[in-house]
């Protein structure tokens, strides 16, 4: 069962709470109603192949903890109350099976941070050492990739053809065949370059052969890495937790990137089997894409897995396109503070959006989205978002710097009473029809009005976590 399938079962399940028409105590604490909803929680779960020790740890943990709070009066008798009290203690228990409890390192700017990627051939190894340098890059830190794989023949080659596409720098060799080397010269070079992420992809083997796992040691030595990372592919499973297991006692990796998360039946097997080897899983692999890696924390993790949105990551996500461009975003969240959000900086917007990467990505981030908001796929999105760009392209100056209100016939009390002649002259221009149009214009009022509301710093993702 692939992970959105996972979370559409969770969601059901708790959604049927909802729906069960008494929760007295008797029922709750008789366990009539969650024993249901245990079993149905419990059954995705094993579907998606976590442990059946896991599993059932998280049923008697659960039961105890909704037993403990409804005892304790935490309910204050109110149906409401109750059905919160067994969603905490099963989002809590979810968290809790894929948090190692453990921070990872985190790069630091101005200063080299050399991240050894190792792990078995065919894990995505390289294609995620191109995927970690893009994504640090985009965050501003300088990023290059060492590849010592001199094991597999063209692993140089796809390093050279990734890292000149993402536009990374690289260092390797055709003719070197000592990895130890080539690792210790790369490293070297882009130190003395102050690159501030430095990533060496090593040698994979079929197997967990004692060769790999020597070399693995030896150039450990020889770039005395911030941190190792093991790439682990998600389609084995719960057999993660003995593959981690293994590579631990030779190269102790303080991190693990779970690859192939998409579409692969098995990945929540695979994340809750690290995650009782206690080390932290700091990214998922979600496709073949430079962009397909997503940042892992355990709790936005199954917030956004049962549909509740990660605000946390929109959030990071909107600082990481600040930190590309302060001043602009320094006079947008002013604006935002003051209500004064013109139909120019909200194009600017959803252009920002568009250059975060895939919307139903940034969109299942978003708390209180509509599931079928999300329905249709990346290209129709930003097809929709495309138009209404040509939309805003149509506009005057004028309208442009308006809050819209010029579109707009008034009556004498204020009260809009139809559309003037700009509305049909913007959508003759771009293209598009009046209703279009209309629609836009629409939904700029409810996010002009949200974000003034809101206030305060951060505008509309201040209102939007207060939606949560
Ligand atoms: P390595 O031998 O460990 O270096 O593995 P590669 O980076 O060459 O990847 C092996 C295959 O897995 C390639 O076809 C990649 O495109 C594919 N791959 C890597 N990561 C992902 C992922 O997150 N999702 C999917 N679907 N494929 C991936």
């Amino acid at each position: 069962m692939v992970l959105a399938d996972l979370g559409r079962k969770l969601n059901a399940a708790l959604s049927s709470l909802n729906r069960a028409s008494v929760i007295d105590d008797k029922v709750i604490l008789g366990y009539c109603v969650l024993d249901a909803l245990l079993k149905e929680v419990c059954a995705a779960l094993l579907e998606s192949d976590v442990n059946v020790k896991l599993v059932a740890q998280l049923r008697q943990k659960v039961k105890a903890k909704v037993k403990a709070a409804i005892e304790g009066g935490a309910d204050k008798g109110k149906e409401q109350n109750r059905r919160n009290v067994v969603q905490k203690a099963i989002f809590d228990e979810l968290v809790g099976l894929v948090d190692p409890g453990v921070e990872p390192y985190k790069p630091k700017k101005g200063q080299s941070n050399v991240i050894m990627a190792v792990g078995l051939q065919g894990n995505g190894k390289t294609t995620t050492c191109t995927k970690l340098a893009v994504y640090y890059q985009k965050r501003g830190f300088k990023s290059c990739i060492v590849c010592a794989d001199t094991f597999r023949a063209g692993a140089f080659d796809q390093t050279r053809q990734s890292a000149t596409k993402a536009k990374v720098a690289y260092f390797g060799s055709y003719t070197e065949t000592d990895p130890v080397s080539i690792a210790a010269q790369g490293v070297a070079k882009f130190k003395k370059e102050r690159f501030d992420v430095i990533i060496v992809d090593t040698s994979g083997r079929h197997k967990q052969e004692s060769e790999l796992f020597k070399e693995m040691v030896q150039i450990g030595e020889a770039v005395k890495p911030n941190m190792t990372v093991m790439i682990l592919d998600a389609s084995i499973g719960q057999a993660a937790e003995a593959q981690a297991h293994a590579f631990k006692e030779s190269a102790n990796f303080g991190a693990i990137i779970v690859t192939k998360m998409d579409g692969h039946a098995k990945g929540g097997g695979a994340i809750s089997a690290v995650a009782a080897t206690k080390t932290p899983i700091i990214f998922l692999g979600v496709g073949e894409h430079l962009h397909d890696l997503d940042k892992f924390s355990p709790q936005p993790f199954i917030s956004k897995l049962l549909g509740m949105g990660d605000v946390q990551g929109l959030v990071e996500h909107m600082q990481d396109m600040a930190t590309q461009n302060p001043d602009k975003q320094k006079e947008m969240a002013k604006k935002l503070e003051e209500g004064k959000l013109s139909i120019r900086d909200w194009r600017e917007q959803i252009q920002n959006v568009m250059n975060m990467g895939p919307l139903s990505k940034i969109a299942s981030m978003i708390p209180g989205l509509p599931q079928d908001m999300l329905q249709g796929s990346d290209e129709e999105g930003s097809l929709r978002m495309k138009r209404m760009i040509y939309i805003t392209d149509s506009m005057t100056a004028a309208e442009l710097d308006s809050d819209g209100a010029l579109f707009m016939e008034w009556a004498k009390d204020g009260k809009p009473t139809g559309l003037t002649w700009r509305v049909a002259r913007v959508a003759r221009g771009s293209g598009t029809s009046v209703r279009e149009v209309e629609d836009l214009l629409c939904q700029y009022r409810m996010m002009a009005n949200m974000a003034k509301q809101a206030g305060g710093k951060n505008g509309w993702l201040s209102a939007m976590q207060k939606m949560q």
